[in-house]
């Protein structure tokens, strides 16, 4: 397809690489078309600036651009990498879930019990972009009003003020997809310009200062094109940021100052479930059950979250932030648990445990946070991809304090529940049944280039830049210097604001 190519630069809304180059300097080359790639391409262009948004894949799933995804796992049992993202226009939005939750306050505030240091920023710089980021995510009016949402979804107050517990909720976008929600609109964009088919390679640099000169891509034909801009912001995934950069880190020694920290203390969520439950009457159930929310429809757009406050987690040192929700889809009497095979390691628990025939049983779901732990990293491998990167090794592992900070929030839950007479809950021990109870990753890939105050701890500074380099710029969730328990999408997407906001001014 060819759209105007000659006319330079304002008429050229979409370049397919495996046609044509580029024709023009830019005012921020953006890398990578996903959540945060397409946050910053939106937001500088409503300011007028140029923008060229570069993305390795096409419109649609295609097989030769997913394939640089494959990498090799060792360390804690994880997904094939191939299978944990996409690599399209619209980056992995074109399948998550959408489930959506600012990061919190106390995630922000100091904190002498990691083994780097947590956020640099506070979580003033933070929230004013939560509003905007809930509009480009296409969450429904006032998401974050948990007040205005518990009066109208007229939710049940079980948490009280002396329980030690906040309440929260999740939400979710009407549109999920990115691409369907932007790539039209961007197209009609005068001055963006969208490269297709264009695999970032390689970067050079300026002689005689720390600057990016020039981007190089790569299209699925072999050929390679240069692009030019007075910045750069590589936004393609909290794995594949750390893959790029370890890449050029081996021949460029402009990456000197952050090479070390480039791909550690890769970060996830450590969800659990299938093995945290309530054993409760059938008019608790109904009571509870409004807590469990439901799927994006006006009226059901939340899901409930319980999570220990910072008072709760000093007094029973839960080094870790972690939440609690509760799963409708298995609301089962024990009758049905015992006969049903994918739920089958709970029965072991409940032969130790006194249920009458009467009762019913709520499935709990821990979504914990992982500590910065240098044992958890990317690192590259001897594989090479088509376009001739060196691939990533995965070497996912855990900090005793996460598996901890797990099983004591799901205790203060079940004082909470007892409290009020609302049912018991069980938890098997991570690990305790086999593979009935194993912390399953919740495909978020955090920490790999992380925001710090000097290039000692981490890979950019508190405007996201990457340390030591002058124009350079990450996008997404390898920023994150500690990643809470909240998804983390909307918050790659206010991050992305913010970033825009920089960029606007420098
Ligand atoms: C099954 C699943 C469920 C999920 N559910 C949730 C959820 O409920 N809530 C939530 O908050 N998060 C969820 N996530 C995570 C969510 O999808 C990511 O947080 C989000 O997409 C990250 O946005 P991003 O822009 O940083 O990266 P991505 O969306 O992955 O975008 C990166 C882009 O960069 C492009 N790219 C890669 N390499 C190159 C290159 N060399 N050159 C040019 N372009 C390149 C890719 O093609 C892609 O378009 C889920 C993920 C999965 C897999």
């Amino acid at each position: 397809m060819n759209l105007g190519v000659d006319c330079y630069p304002f008429y050229v809304p979409l370049i397919d690489l495996n046609q044509q180059g580029f024709p023009s300097n830019y005012d921020v080359c953006v890398i990578g078309a996903g959540a945060a790639g397409i946050t910053l391409a939106l937001e500088l262009s409503d300011a007028g600036q140029n923008v060229l948004l570069c993305e390795a894949g096409d419109r649609r799933f295609d097989a030769a651009s997913q394939d640089a995804y494959q990498g090799e796992l060792t360390g804690e049992k994880y997904y094939e990498l191939i299978t944990a993202r996409m690599r399209y226009f619209g980056g992995t939005t074109n399948h998550w879930a959408g489930y959506c939750h600012p990061l919190q306050e106390i995630d922000f505030a100091p904190r002498n019990d990691l083994v780097v240091p947590g956020w640099p920023i506070a979580y003033e710089d933070i929230w004013p972009h939560y509003e905007r980021a809930g509009q480009i995510t296409d969450l429904p009016d006032n998401a974050w009003d948990f007040d205005g949402l518990k009066a109208a979804a007229q939710l049940p107050t079980i948490l009280g003020a002396d329980s030690g517990m906040d309440s929260l909720a999740f939400r979710w976008p009407r549109e999920f997809k990115f691409r369907k929600l932007y790539l039209d609109q961007l197209i009609a964009t005068p001055n963006v310009t969208i490269a297709l088919n264009a695999n970032l390679v390689d970067l050079e640099f300026g002689v005689a200062s720390k600057f990016v000169s020039s981007a190089k891509f790569k299209n699925y034909n072999g050929d390679t094109y240069t692009a030019s801009a007075d910045k750069y912001v590589i936004a393609c995934g909290g794995i594949e940021n750390a893959k790029l950069l370890l890449n050029f880190a081996d021949s460029h020694t402009e990456l000197m100052d952050v090479a070390g920290n480039i791909g550690q203390y890769f970060m996830e969520h450590l969800c659990y479930y299938n093995s945290a439950y309530i054993i409760t009457g059938k008019q608790e159930v109904e009571y509870l059950q409004k807590l469990v929310g439901g799927q994006p429809s006006d009226v059901g757009n939340y899901q409930w979250v319980a999570v220990p406050n910072a008072e709760a987690r000093a007094e029973h040192d839960l080094a870790a932030n972690v939440s609690i929700t509760l799963d409708d889809t298995r609301f089962f009497a024990p009758d049905t648990i015992l006969a049903d095979p994918v739920t089958k390691g709970v029965q072991s628990l409940m032969k130790n445990t006194k249920v009458s025939g009467s009762d019913q049983i709520i499935y709990c779901y821990l979504r914990g946070e992982q500590l910065p732990n240098p044992e958890s990293n990317i690192q590259l491998s001897d594989q090479r991809d088509e376009q001739g990167l060196r691939r990533v090794t995965l070497n996912w592992g855990f900090d005793p304090r996460d598996l901890k900070s797990m099983v004591g929030t799901i205790g203060l839950f079940g004082q909470v529940m007892a409290k009020q007479d609302l049912g018991r809950v069980c938890m098997i021990p991570p690990d305790g049944l086999g593979q009935f109870t194993t912390i399953y990753g919740g495909y978020h890939h955090m920490g790999t280039t992380r925001m710090s105050e000097t290039a000692e701890h981490g890979v950019v500074d508190t405007n996201c830049r990457v340390h030591g380099i002058d124009n350079l710029y990450m996008g997404g969730s390898s920023v994150f210097s500690t990643g809470g328990w909240a998804n983390p999408t909307i918050n790659v997407v206010a991050f992305a604001v913010r970033l825009a906001e920089h960029l606007k001014q420098v």
